[in-house]
């Protein structure tokens, strides 16, 4: 395989990038002195909001890269880029929207039906359709291609049988992608007879059963699919070739902001903090605002890459391991200089709660390292 590269941000008129930055900072200050919302960390997965949703589709801002007849916005990744990384930075509760407007779009827009496409973009652009991702199992994670839920062949579809589990927002969303097994395990090619289907989370033969979080949050569950019936129109893509479409969702899933900015508004909060305490130099500080500026321009890279259609699985990954590092670092930061009022208190201790999922979540470091070793030739 070549060398990875991370290539430069797409051009896009920076005037044109910079007014809409000015926007969505506009808006998040009038929604924030409105009382709409609290920034809080890891926003995007555990702030479920869906008037706040509602705002932003009434402003163009879900659905951006979806094309005009689908009802989307036919804007550019590296404009969605720069809304989604002020929305971060803010805190602000995007977490009903996010899969479905980070991954569920570029997936339909590259796999789906006619039909699948016409029904579920324009929902998403107007916040009206949730989605959530069935691809772990109870004892399937990193190692993906060894799914135990089973999709068999019936009359007008499939039926699903199997345990999916860590599926965020499942008590919420409206449908989730689920990866099963169409044909048995091939030894000489474990990534055969895997394969993709939309199931409605409200449907029969489907139960959703919530884990709760150490700190008594709901947002993981267990979802067990028992004969649950999925007509043809909901496969997703192509029978058996689930391993190398579930692949390719993988840089829109691993490269956004969302990797680098969880901690994002602990880190302005610890540096006002640290004002007030006549703190006016400290260079662990200086160095996590680097990481994250640097983070900031690598993660725009891919951005600019995936507008382009380039192949940036390589680059994704390498952002994924530095942001999310930097992500739990700033939260330990924090922690040790914990020193504020009581909302300052629930953003460190927030962050600390959330602080172990950071590396797990999306693919676990260890194995990211992997694949970019794999990627740089080495292994
Ligand atoms: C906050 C959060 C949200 C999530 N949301 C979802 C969701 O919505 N839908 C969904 O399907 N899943 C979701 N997950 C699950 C997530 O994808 C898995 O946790 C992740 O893929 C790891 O799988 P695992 O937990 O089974 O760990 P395992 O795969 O069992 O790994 C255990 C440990 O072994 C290490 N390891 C495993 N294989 C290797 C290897 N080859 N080389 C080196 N080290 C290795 C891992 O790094 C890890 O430290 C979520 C997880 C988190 C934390």
């Amino acid at each position: 395989m070549a060398a990875p590269r991370l290539v430069p941000p797409a051009v896009v008129d920076p005037s044109v990038t910079d007014a809409l930055r000015a926007e969505v900072r506009a808006f998040l200050a009038e929604q924030q002195a409105a009382g709409a919302f609290t920034p809080s960390v890891d926003a995007w997965l555990t702030q479920w909001d869906e008037e706040f949703t509602a705002a932003l589709a009434a402003r163009g801002w879900l659905g951006m890269t979806v094309p005009v007849e689908y009802g989307g916005h036919g804007r550019s990744f590296v404009e969605r880029f720069v809304v989604t990384e002020e929305l971060l930075a803010a805190g602000a509760p995007v977490a009903a929207h996010w899969i479905a407007d980070r991954q569920i779009v570029p997936s339909l827009l590259k796999y789906g039906t006619e039909s699948q496409k016409s029904h579920f973009l324009p929902r998403i652009v107007r916040g009206e359709c949730f989605f959530g991702i069935g691809m772990s199992e109870p004892d399937s994670g990193s190692d993906l291609a060894s799914v135990r839920t089973r999709a068999d062949r019936v009359v007008d579809g499939w039926s699903l049988s199997g345990t999916k589990v860590w599926t965020s927002g499942a008590h919420r969303a409206h449908a989730f992608i689920v990866l099963a097994r169409t044909a048995p395990v091939d030894r000489a090619d474990r990534h055969a007879g895997l394969s993709q289907f939309i199931v409605d989370l409200r449907g029969t033969g489907v139960e959703i059963r919530p884990i709760i979080s150490m700190n008594g949050d709901h947002h993981f569950n267990e979802v067990i699919l028992d004969e649950a019936f999925v007509p043809d129109e909901m496969v997703f893509g192509e029978i058996g070739n689930g391993w190398q479409q579930v692949t390719s969702e993988l840089s829109f899933e691993r490269s956004g902001p969302e990797r680098f900015l969880s901690t994002f508004v602990l880190l302005a909060s610890t540096t006002e903090c640290m004002a007030t305490q006549g703190i006016s130099h400290d260079a662990e500080l200086g160095r996590l605002v680097a990481r994250t500026a640097g983070l900031h321009q690598m993660s725009a890279a891919v951005a600019g890459a995936l507008q382009r259609h380039d192949q940036a699985d390589i680059p994704a990954a390498v952002v994924k391991v530095l942001g999310t590092t930097t992500e739990g670092d700033i939260a330990d930061f924090a922690d040790r200089h914990a020193g504020g009022d009581s909302h300052y208190a629930d953003l460190v201790s927030h962050a600390i709660d959330q602080r172990p999922g950071f590396t797990l979540r999306g693919g676990t470091n260890e194995v990211l390292r992997g694949v970019i070793a794999r990627g740089l030739g080495l292994r």
